[in-house]
């Protein structure tokens, strides 16, 4: 990282929501969690993919996801979020922009995500052409206070450092 300027560093942070209750799975950084209620979304409710796409474009200046992925287009039901990663990936790598790290956090009170946080690391990795090592994803609950507490829906947060050079 000795070519690494500090003045080239971007910093970006991106949160999502989303409600359970879906009929389709559970989809949280490109993985399937079986047995747990999915996300509402227009997409498939991956709000790990989400949070990581806008904490990407803010640390770029590029907007935010929504501008690129409105939810109203009928284009993007179901669609699986790996695709808005890639892309996302793509267009940064085309403005010389490279990921140094970035730390994803999902606020949930269910279900257990630790069995599962390598095999995110690993599809997180694979889309944005990262090292797993360059990808920290972490759970926490709320202790059972407010909507997260009552396991109605789950948040996310992501913050990532690029450079550009
Ligand atoms: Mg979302």
């Amino acid at each position: 990282m000795s070519d690494v300027s500090m003045f080239n560093l971007r910093i970006g942070q991106g949160i999502d929501v989303h409600p359970f209750g879906a009929a389709t799975p559970l989809v949280l950084g490109g993985v399937t969690i079986p047995n747990h209620s999915g996300l509402k979304a227009h997409s498939d409710g991956d709000a790990v993919i989400h949070a990581l796409v806008d904490a990407l474009l803010g640390a770029a200046g590029l907007g935010d996801i929504g501008s690129y992925y409105p939810s109203e287009d009928p284009v993007h039901a179901g669609k699986n979020s790996r695709i808005f990663l890639v892309e996302t990936h793509r267009k940064l790598s085309a403005l010389g922009f490279r990921l140094i790290n970035a730390d994803i956090t999902i606020m949930t009170q269910s279900p257990k995500l630790l069995p599962h946080i390598p095999a995110m690391k690993d599809c997180l990795a694979q889309d944005l052409q990262c090292e797993a090592s360059q990808l920290n994803v972490k759970g926490t609950t709320t202790d059972h206070l407010g909507f997260i507490g009552r396991k109605e829906g789950l948040m996310t947060s992501a913050v990532v450092l690029l450079h550009q050079g």
